[in-house]
């Protein structure tokens, strides 16, 4: 917020603090303590929970204290006004090509026309569209690995064992219950292991199982279409969300199913009584801390490793830290789960100590909802590439005006029918779902690239304004026949 100020060496915690902790939580030196002021009315909108001054706004800047009253200062937008920072409307007439780049064939040198240029009429307009199956070297995949299993350090190399250790890729980053893999890419593929790396993938795309070692961490088995296999273990489902989200999620039957419940996760390891949701729902606050760096009030950050939910806690009571045991009495009941309720202990405190016991009915019940809410687990891939370069000749002698015009709207691609996410900026980077795209229509080359129908589908109008090769076009209703 800015109201932190370092005077003669002195650290001072000027007016306008919201007491959202994170100076506590960075300070290599630990010199911050809070008490919460109770003046102050608390926002309760996130896990923050900013204790937020009269006439100022909470950490987010979002939430406003407006004479005692927490309120979220700003206007909600219709959808009209923010229409136009979406760009132009899509054209109807040009969403779909009119033939698709699956069987057409390649021209080269690349500055011929494309094998096929066709037009044909649309909402009374004409339509052009280009079609080819242009060889991309600049390509790659990225595979969506559905699981919470340990797989490695993001940024780690990616392994195939092909007559000696090849490097075909790394591990990206970890989204909401998966693991991003990418594969390929221009440098690889133009590596000593380029060839390995392009043979890989088409194995990949073609529906066959191929194992990949993770430099310092795990062996994987992946199948489009199937469950992954970590280190030999089937993951079955993917998780509904971190530990905390969880939490959140559940609150209502994690109330009943212990008087605490721990959710083990590599993302945020959740403390029931202490978190929000619990305190919403008067959960009396248990006895039991955690390790790892608080985040917020029951939403912790632990180690990453091959335990429990992600996590390098094996043995599930190990991720205790402390136990008051005036709020611990004889009987009190805890549960530790992974996210997915894969792995869960159910523990009654027994003679000073927590004892493995039999589950509750409400505790079953809570797994049991867990579990059902997690979707099966999947290997899925989107094809990365770029078309920016000579695979615009084959449409026009200008290749400039048809990257603006693809970027401005007037020009839709689409890789063999299915419509890619463009990335802005200049050139024509796209990912398409390669759940999409029929299978069979992409090819290898040993260049090595990866040979993929394209289509680029405009109004004759925008094809003679880009250049387009105007002397190429053939009529659809005689391609037709
Ligand atoms: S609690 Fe938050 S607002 Fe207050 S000094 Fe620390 S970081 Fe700044
Ligand atoms: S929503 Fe914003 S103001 Fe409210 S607690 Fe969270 S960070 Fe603070």
């Amino acid at each position: 917020m800015g109201v932190i100020t370092i005077e003669d060496k002195k650290v001072r915690v000027n007016d306008g603090c919201v007491d959202c902790k994170t100076c506590m939580k960075v300070c290599p030196e630990g010199v911050f303590m809070f008490q919460a002021d109770d003046e102050r009315p608390m926002c309760d909108a996130c896990p923050v929970m900013c204790r937020i001054p009269d006439g100022a706004f909470g950490a987010c800047k979002r939430y406003f204290n407006e004479k005692g009253r927490i309120v979220r200062k700003a206007r909600l937008h219709t959808y009209e006004e923010i229409e136009d920072i979406l760009g132009p409307k899509d054209d109807p007439a040009i969403e779909k090509p009119l033939i698709t780049g699956i069987g057409s064939g390649t021209t080269y040198p690349d500055f011929r026309p494309s094998p096929f240029i066709v037009m044909g009429k649309r909402e009374g307009i004409d339509v052009v569209t280009v079609v080819t199956e242009a060889p991309l070297s600049y390509s790659g995949i990225k595979l969506k690995i559905d699981t919470d299993l340990y797989m490695g350090q993001e940024g780690k190399k990616i392994y195939v064992r092909r007559k000696g250790k090849r490097h075909i890729g790394h591990l990206c980053t970890e989204e909401y219950g998966s693991k991003m893999l990418s594969l390929g890419g221009v440098n690889i593929l133009t590596s000593k292991d380029g060839l390995f790396a392009a043979k890989v993938i088409f194995e990949i795309l073609q529906g066959k199982t191929v194992k990949l070692e993770i430099e310092e961490g795990a062996t994987i088995e992946l199948t489009l279409g199937r469950p992954p296999v970590v280190n030999g273990q089937v993951e079955e489902r993917m998780r509904v969300g971190c530990g905390s989200a969880t939490t959140g999620l559940f609150a209502p039957y994690m109330y009943n199913a212990a008087d605490e419940v721990i959710i083990l996760d590599g993302h945020i390891t959740g403390l029931f009584t202490e978190h929000p949701s619990g305190r919403y729902l008067n959960k009396t606050r248990s006895g039991i801390s955690i390790k790892g760096q608080k985040s917020t009030d029951g939403r912790y950050f632990l180690n990453k490793g091959n335990g429990w939910g992600g996590t390098d806690i094996t043995n599930p009571l190990d991720v205790i830290k402390d136990i008051d045991m005036s709020r611990c009495p004889e009987g009190m009941s805890l549960l530790i789960t992974e996210t997915t309720g894969r792995k869960y202990a159910f523990y009654r405190m027994k003679n000073g100590s927590f004892q493995e016991d039999k589950p509750t009915p409400e505790a079953l019940r809570f797994l049991e909802v867990l579990r059902d809410t997690c979707e099966p687990s999947n290997v899925s891939a989107v094809f990365a590439a770029g078309v920016g370069g000579s695979a615009r000749a084959g449409v026009t002698k200008n290749p400039i005006r048809l990257t603006r015009a693809v970027h401005e709207g007037r020009v839709k691609v689409t890789i063999g029918g299915a419509r890619p996410f463009i990335f802005p900026g200049g050139g024509i980077n796209f990912i398409v779902d390669y759940n999409k795209v029929k299978y069979g229509s992409v090819y290898l080359a040993p260049t090595p690239s990866f040979i993929i129908p394209v289509e680029y589908t405009m109004t004759l109008e925008t094809f003679k304004e880009i250049g387009g090769h105007i002397d190429a076009i053939r009529d659809i209703k005689d391609l037709k026949k």
